[in-house]
């Protein structure tokens, strides 16, 4: 009883422990993580060092290429990226959920980088799946936040704000960090912007910005940074988005990160192109330009950069120039075939069109304004509900604030029920455990008295000195086994001649050594043989032979002790002879009958010189 109360014990002491001991190990990796995201340059210079030298073996070596894949990819070396993303991929145990959910999560970003939305999506809801399994909260709602993300881009915007409110809630009511919120922030800014409730936005934006900037966290920074000013740009607070631009410029400049160094000049154009600033804005154009080549960079920022210098050469009244980037745009555009494409089309059309104007190309014109209001019509019904969605989401905006405190009550009763829940199931795991131990205690129990029963039997059968069956088994076999079939059989009783004197003249401890020693030469001439032998008691053996009758056990006995004389005992090499009287089995004779005229025969032998068998 007490051992189960221990095992009990044990087993409700390893289960939360099991899992602590795995949440340590993910956070210390988390903690290295964090600290990569404050200093990205050198730790690729770090971890490219660390994980070629390593074999790569452990979570920890596995995780770091996984976060050095990450630092290249925000680095903008797609190549290094994709190759290290690969070659770690193959190395990932399959039972290591958590660290393929962080590979998952992180490859979808790539793969929206790369324009491969449909894979960045699987990607991020394969990530999903792993973290529910395990159960990790932070990283679930880092994910679902990816995903609200990823959905924008394919203009699934419902879909978008139900999983970017549950992350928030769920964000809420569990420990989630800082760090973990800015995503969701992150993630509300995006939504907003793309429903173009820019205040909203820009709250969202500037709390996650003052967040990470605290937080020294730069890899995630100078997205949240980004998004911010084109979020100012949006809502036309072209002062604000310029300084922002600048800022963003600052930093990429200070961390050496071209993508940004890309992105800032293309947004700082944009808002230059706003302010008719055209010089300026051919500028920031070409900066931008400068940064392209090997740079991990969606092709629809490409694709409006392009539109963006085909509507200020458009300005500049030089269409040749402006058709140029237009074209460029459309090739980028065919390549890439999104659900996004059409606005970035319809954009490019127009332009084209009015450059072909402006070049008095008439036909040409008409031609891209007639592709373009195709466009328009097959936009229709996209536009239709997005403008529905952006109505929704003015109205919901306004409730969100009561929406979420409702919900939070709501989430907190069932946090309650949930304890309860688990209470109940950690009660019923309890009984199972008990029941499955009372199951393994009587199964020990039944073994053990089997054994025990085992042992008794052996120990009732079995002479103790020299290990061979005694009287009872013995005369216990010719009963049950012969004499009640009526089995032919012969009996001799053996007796070593002398032994008094073995045991006057060596001592008694070496007449026990010689009757070990005697049992043993019967063991071994009787070996392969269907007969049996027994101590029978003192220094007197039975042997049992069935089948045989007088004549043949005669010759058997006489054989036994032949070679028991031939045969030595105890370390003194002693000799010993026996004398032996047979009998056998007639039908009706009683076992009695049988051992008196074996013994009386044995008598006989003794008596005429012993060393001898008379049957
Ligand atoms: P014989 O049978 O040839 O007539 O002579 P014997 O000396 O063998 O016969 P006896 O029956 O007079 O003596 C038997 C001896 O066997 C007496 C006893 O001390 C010895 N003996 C019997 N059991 C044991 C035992 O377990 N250990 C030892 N050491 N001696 C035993
Ligand atoms: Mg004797
Ligand atoms: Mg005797």
């Amino acid at each position: 009883m007490r051992l189960l109360k221990f095992l009990i014990l044990i087993f409700c002491w390893c289960k939360p422990q099991l899992s602590t001991a795995l949440t340590d190990e993910y956070d210390s990796l988390l903690r290295v993580e964090h600290q990569a995201l404050v200093e990205p340059l050198k730790y690729i210079d770090l971890l490219s060092f660390e994980t070629a030298a390593s074999k790569a073996e452990t979570t920890s070596d596995l995780f770091k290429k996984v976060l050095l894949a990450r630092l290249y990819s925000f680095h903008g070396d797609v190549t290094l990226s994709k190759t290290t993303f690969e070659s770690v991929f193959h190395q990932l145990p399959e039972n290591n959920l958590w660290l393929r959910g962080y590979w998952m999560l992180h490859r979808s970003s790539l793969s929206l980088e790369e324009g491969e939305l449909p894979q960045a999506l699987k990607q991020i809801d394969h990530a999903i799946a792993l973290f529910v399994r395990v159960n990790d909260l932070k990283m679930l709602v880092h994910a679902r936040t990816s995903k609200a993300v990823l959905l924008l881009w394919q203009e699934d915007y419902e879909l978008s704000i139900e999983l970017l409110e549950a992350a928030y809630l769920m964000s809420k009511t569990s420990h989630i960090p800082e760090a973990t919120l800015n995503y969701v922030y992150l993630g509300f800014a995006a939504y907003y912007t793309s429903m173009s409730i820019f205040d909203q936005a820009i709250k969202f934006a500037e709390l996650a910005k003052d967040n990470v900037v605290n937080n020294g966290d730069v890899v995630n920074g100078l997205p949240i940074i980004s998004l911010l000013c084109t979020t100012y740009e949006r809502a036309h607070k072209l002062e604000l988005a310029n300084s922002c631009y600048d800022q963003l410029i600052d930093l990429s400049v200070s961390v050496k990160v071209p993508r940004f160094l890309f992105w800032a000049p293309a947004g700082k154009a944009s808002v230059a192109i706003q302010q008719k600033n055209y010089s300026e804005a051919l500028k920031l154009l070409y900066l931008s330009k400068s940064y392209l080549p090997d740079l991990a960079i969606n092709p629809a920022h490409i694709v409006a950069l392009y539109n963006n210098f085909g509507k200020t050469f458009l300005a500049l009244n030089q269409p040749a120039q402006a058709l140029e980037y237009l074209q460029s745009s459309e090739q980028l555009l065919q390549q890439y075939e999104r659900p996004l494409n059409n606005r970035y089309k319809r954009n490019t059309l127009l332009l084209k069109a009015k450059s072909q104007e402006m070049k008095k190309d008439f036909v040409a014109a008409n031609e891209s304004l007639w592709l373009f209001i195709d466009l328009v019509e097959e936009a229709k019904l996209t536009t239709q509900q997005k403008l529905e969605q952006e109505a929704r989401s003015k109205y919901e905006s306004s409730q969100q604030e009561i929406k979420l405190q409702l919900a939070e009550e709501k989430l907190k009763n069932q946090q309650i029920e949930l304890e309860r829940l688990e209470k109940d199931a950690q009660l019923q795991m309890a009984y199972l455990v008990i029941g499955f131990l009372a199951f393994v205690s009587i199964s020990i129990f039944t073994i053990n008295q089997h054994k025990a029963f085992r042992k008794s039997q052996y120990r009732a059968n079995t002479d103790a000195l020299t290990g061979a069956p005694n009287r009872r088994y013995i005369l216990d076999f010719v009963l049950k086994k012969l004499l009640d079939k009526e089995k032919l059989f012969a009996v001799a009783i053996l007796d070593i001649d002398h032994f008094k004197r073995v045991n006057d003249q060596y001592g008694h401890d070496i007449g026990d050594q010689a009757l070990i020693g005697f049992t043993h030469t019967l063991k071994k001439y009787l070996n392969n043989t269907e007969c049996k032998f027994a101590r029978f008691g003192g220094e007197e053996f039975l042997v049992v032979m069935p089948g045989y009758d007088v004549a043949n056990a005669t010759v058997l006995i006489t054989g036994l002790c032949d070679f028991i004389r031939e045969s030595t005992y105890t370390d003194l090499n002693i000799s010993i002879t026996s004398s032996a009287g047979v009998s056998q089995y007639i039908k009706g004779i009683q076992l009695n009958a049988i051992l008196k005229q074996a013994d009386q025969k044995l008598y006989e032998a003794k008596n005429t010189g012993r060393d001898k068998v008379c049957g």
